[in-house]
């Protein structure tokens, strides 16, 4: 009793013991090098009928769609460092239809299966269609996407999560070992789960295509302007580190795993970090013995995912398979990359034997918003409900941010019942306790999914 009370007394205590810090590490990724010249910062105070926060996926569609729904509206995007230094730059560049949790959980209701996957893959489609209004070639690839399987056991689930995901109306084939190592050029798998709309995307060029679209449809975007407070109110003053304050009767935070430093959904998601590494372009020969024939990029099935992709300028890039967490959501630079890149580098060298010796060009790391059921949420909150968040991608935002960006636009324009379908609106994730408890339990968690 004495026990669960002090624990309970910690965990109420422990913020002002472990006051997160507003640390945002530069993002050194290949895809960073595509990304568009930053805008300057904001020398005076700005009012605004919304400002959003942040200028990831997330930010920048939210602020895009805003000015579609609402074309009135003066919208102000605030971005710490540059669009694109958090995770939307640093990814594994996989565009997914529905999400991955869904791929492999059948058993959810079908209706709800069919319109997720009907937002995500016309969510797609947007994506095609902004690139001819911007003019930004985001080298989107939609050949479709595999999810392979690591286990013959987990191979002999796919013709039933298939068959029931066919049934509920997604076309989604179960591929035999000899189909993935056709398409793959690796006998490493033992199935496949294959999608046909998912593919992949440059993720920096990505970035500069949704920073375009929202300049285009009016929004103001601002770089080097770090929110560090936030005043509730019926109007709203956010305090940047450069002393300029920015007033609205709205916010949006689309600041991900950054979110608990601003003092919200602190308990939502745990921030996980993430590896991928890439190599220089392959030339004719190199390419040829990898057997890539299909080009299509696939995730393994392991609890600690792999990823991996062959860029348009055949550089192979692949991800994954070590989950940490740093005390204290420690977002300075974990000295643990180095261990993580030999796993990847095995990795390539047991998929790929013929580029055991290729080196990796450049890697890098990024944070993954973790959910504990791995769910996102979105929704309003805050004492006059005028904070709008979306929060807990879980590694699969490359494409569901966007739609999480238009479902924003409609919340702010007063129409979110159009996605009461939607489980994540208005549901926050289940609780993460604060430290030392996250710690321990994340860490638990990694230990005991590993294994
Ligand atoms: C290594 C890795 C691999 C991944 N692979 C894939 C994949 O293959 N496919 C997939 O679908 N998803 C993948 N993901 C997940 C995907 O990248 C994310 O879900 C998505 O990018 C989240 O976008 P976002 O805009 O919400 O967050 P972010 O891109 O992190 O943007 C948040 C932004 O907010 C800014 N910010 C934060 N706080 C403040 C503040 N106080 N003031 C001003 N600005 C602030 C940050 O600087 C940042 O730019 C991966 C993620 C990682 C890390």
């Amino acid at each position: 009793m004495a026990v669960g009370g002090a624990a309970l007394g910690l965990n109420a205590i422990s913020p002002g013991i472990w006051p997160e810090r507003p640390l945002f590490g530069l993002n050194r990724s290949h895809w960073a090098r595509a990304l568009p010249a930053p805008n300057p910062p904001p020398t005076r105070d700005l009012d605004a009928d919304f400002v959003v926060i942040g200028g990831g996926f997330t930010g920048l569609s939210a602020a895009y769609y805003l000015r579609q729904v609402l074309p009135q509206a003066k919208v102000v995007l605030l971005e710490a460092v540059r669009c694109g230094n958090g995770a939307s730059a640093r990814n594994g560049a996989m565009l997914q239809t529905s999400t991955e949790d869904t791929y492999m959980e059948p058993d959810v209701d079908p209706v709800f299966h069919r319109r997720l996957y009907a937002v995500t893959r016309d969510n797609i489609e947007r994506i095609r269609r902004l690139q001819a209004v911007t003019g930004v070639d985001c080298e989107l690839d939609t050949r479709g996407a595999l999810q392979v399987a690591f286990t013959q056991r987990d191979a002999q689930a796919m013709p039933r999560i298939a068959a029931k995901l066919r049934a509920a109306g997604l076309p989604v084939d179960d591929w035999g070992a000899e189909d993935v190592a056709q398409a793959l050029g690796t006998r490493a798998y033992h199935g496949g789960l294959y999608e046909p709309a998912s593919g992949q995307v440059h993720p920096g060029k990505l970035v500069a295509l949704w920073k375009r679209a929202a300049e285009l449809s009016g929004a103001e975007i601002y770089e080097g302007a770090a929110v560090t407070a936030v005043d509730e109110g019926p109007r709203l003053s956010l305090h940047l580190a450069n002393g300029i304050t920015a007033r609205s009767p709205h916010v949006v935070l689309a600041t991900n795993v950054y979110t608990s430093r601003l003092g919200y959904l602190r308990a939502a998601v745990a921030p996980i970090v993430n590896h991928v590494a890439i190599t220089p372009p392959l030339g004719p020969s190199e390419l040829a013995a990898l057997g890539w024939s299909r080009r299509i990029p696939f995730n393994d099935s392991r609890t600690n995912v792999v990823y991996a992709g062959l860029t348009r300028d055949n550089r192979v890039h692949i991800g994954g398979g070590v989950e940490q967490y740093e005390f204290d959501d420690g977002l300075a630079d974990p000295a643990d990359h180095g261990a993580a890149l030999g796993f990847l580098r095995r990795e390539l060298a047991r998929l790929y034997p013929s580029l055991a010796d290729a080196p990796f060009e450049r890697s890098w790391w990024g944070f993954v918003d973790m959910s504990v059921t791995g769910a996102s949420s979105v929704g309003r909150m805050g004492r006059h409900g005028n904070i709008l968040y979306a929060i807990g991608l879980s590694g699969q935002g490359v494409n569901f941010t966007s739609v999480l960006g238009r479902v924003l636009g409609d919340i702010a324009a007063g129409k979110e019942r159009g996605w009461s379908w939607l489980p994540y609106l208005n549901h926050l994730p289940p609780y993460v306790p604060n430290e030392p408890f996250r710690w321990l339990g994340v860490e638990a968690g990694i230990g005991l999914l590993s294994r």
